[in-house]
């Protein structure tokens, strides 16, 4: 039996919940005021996590737990009190105002199921992996999206390479089980396999020689080049350094099935391959989480297209009243990314602030006394009216390409600095250094890659 509303900290102030503790929600959750508003967090996992790093956790170059932050570290940072349910929200009533909320960790206590009310929502759920419904995917594939995924993998590989060194085992099936196969040539795909590189060439060489030289990287991009988002030059500058890295690029490609020990893939010519694999990760990119899907089928006229939930230039949802909409969950002309994510949080808090101020001016100017004191609150009110729509500034895209290398597109003027190497690498590091959210974060990646020039990466399993 669900149990309705939980208690507000506060009757007399309107009530916003969150939905997520990504990129989206939290950099809101970092702004709104709790002087305002009552603030409810729901999020099926209780930390943000800093994604642009996660590759780097998948060998072992950075821990994984030096890239999240407890949502409560956050919230007991505000003035008021700020609620946060792990829970996962499978159902949002936009006419009733009122979510579901399950949690679905492995410890359940009497009530597993609740609903809460809200007046007004923000919906920062992020996006699930694509996987085109290719057969065999979810099945044996591995994604890179959260911490568990970056566990999975890491346990794999380790897995697979211990297995080749079992004693007796057929040259066939060591050279399946050392071939690791990374499918998109997004910027996931990319700096997963720049990163598998580094691994092989700094710490496997050293514990296995044996194996070394039969370790092999495959990445498969249905496109003619990797990374589109980027320049031609970077992306030629990177094609050629993962081939000096002998990472076998297989472009104009896609796969077609996956199977236990092998996927069935389709190359420029037409014809179809077996790929015997070991590992296999996917990042083909985003699609729709189911709970978004389901919101967009409750309003058919408004919210017709498939990527996202339609917002308007004020993240407000097309056809509903009171949700907002932000991050990887929506439609918009921005790409899927943390920056855009988090600007937009930003923004809403500052829109949620100027809603408020409304509301109190109203108020202000009914009950004005004079005509100067109404002329004065009526200026105010319309100050408070006036929300800009959000404006997207980018700071530039940036992308690890393995050996102490990365690449960089910045916005340079009127114009675009295009850079790659050894010295953009060491930008790529401060840059995200310096974006990670806490001075604890900092110092524990700082740590990480200290400890892993002074000792490599660990090559126990996950
Ligand atoms: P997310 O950050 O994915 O957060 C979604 C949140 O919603 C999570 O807390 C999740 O647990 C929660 N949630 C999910 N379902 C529910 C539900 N039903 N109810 C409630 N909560 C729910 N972008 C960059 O700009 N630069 C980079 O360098 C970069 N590197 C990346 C590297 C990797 C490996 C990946 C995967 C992505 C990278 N991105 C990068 C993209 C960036 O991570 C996303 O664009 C960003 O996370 C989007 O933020 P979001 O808040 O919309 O979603
Ligand atoms: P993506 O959408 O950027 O790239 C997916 C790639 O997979 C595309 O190049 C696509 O052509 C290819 N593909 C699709 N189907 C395929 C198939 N069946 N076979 C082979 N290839 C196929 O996805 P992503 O790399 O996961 O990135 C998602 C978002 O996160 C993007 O907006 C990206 O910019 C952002 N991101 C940024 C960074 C960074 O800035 N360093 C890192 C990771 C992710």
């Amino acid at each position: 039996h669900p149990v309705m509303n939980p208690t507000p900290a506060d009757p007399s102030k309107k009530t916003i919940v969150i939905l997520g503790s990504g990129w989206a929600s939290t950099s809101f959750l970092k702004s709104i005021d709790t002087e305002l508003y009552n603030v409810v967090v729901v999020s099926p996992r209780n930390y943000f996590l800093f994604t642009p790093l996660l590759p780097s956790t998948t060998v072992g170059t950075i821990d994984h737990r030096s890239l999240v932050e407890p949502i409560r570290f956050i919230t007991r940072h505000k003035p008021n009190e700020v609620k946060v349910y792990e829970a996962e929200c499978t159902e949002i009533d936009s006419d009733k105002k009122i979510i579901t909320i399950v949690d679905n960790s492995e410890v359940k206590g009497d009530r597993a199921t609740s609903t809460i009310s809200y007046d007004y929502l923000v919906v920062g759920v992020g996006a699930q992996s694509q996987t085109f419904g290719i057969k065999g995917v979810e099945e044996y594939g591995c994604f890179l999206k959260e911490v568990w995924d970056a566990q999975k993998i890491r346990t794999k590989l380790m897995d697979c390479i211990e297995t080749a060194a079992f004693p007796g085992q057929a040259p066939e099936e060591i050279e399946r089980l050392l071939h690791m196969v990374v499918v998109g040539g997004g910027p996931t795909g990319i700096e997963y396999a720049a990163e598998l590189h580094d691994f092989l060439a700094e710490d496997l060489s050293a514990w296995y020689p044996e194996l070394v030289g039969k370790i092999k990287i495959t990445l498969i991009e249905a496109m003619p080049n990797v990374l589109p988002a980027f320049s031609k030059q970077l992306i030629d500058y990177t094609e050629s350094t993962f081939k000096e890295q002998h990472i076998s690029l297989h472009t104009k490609t896609m796969v077609k099935e996956v199977k236990e020990k092998e996927i069935i893939v389709q190359g420029p010519s037409g014809e179809k391959e077996a790929m015997p694999y070991g590992l296999l990760v996917w990042a083909t990119g985003n699609t729709t989480r189911p709970l978004i899907r389901n919101l967009m089928t409750q309003h058919p006229e408004t919210q017709n297209i498939r990527r996202g939930l339609a917002v308007d230039d004020w993240l407000r949802m097309a056809g509903a009243n009171d949700i907002y909409a932000l991050g990887d969950a929506t439609a918009t002309k921005y790409a899927p990314t943390a920056q855009v994510a988090a600007q937009q949080g930003k923004y809403l808090a500052r829109v949620f602030a100027q809603l408020h101020a409304t509301e109190q001016y109203e108020n202000e100017v009914e009950i004005a006394a004079t005509a100067e004191e109404k002329a004065k609150k009526a200026r105010k009110l319309q100050k408070a009216q006036d929300i800009k729509p959000f404006h997207y500034s980018h700071q530039g895209s940036l992308c690890y390409i393995g050996s102490d290398k990365a690449i960089a597109d910045v916005p340079f003027g009127p114009g675009n600095v295009a850079a790659g190497g050894v010295a953009t690498y060491a930008f790529w590091r401060s840059a995200y250094i310096s974006n990670l959210f806490s001075a604890r974060n900092r110092w524990l990646v700082i740590t990480d890659w200290t400890k892993k020039t002074f000792w490599g990466r660990d090559i126990s399993r996950e």
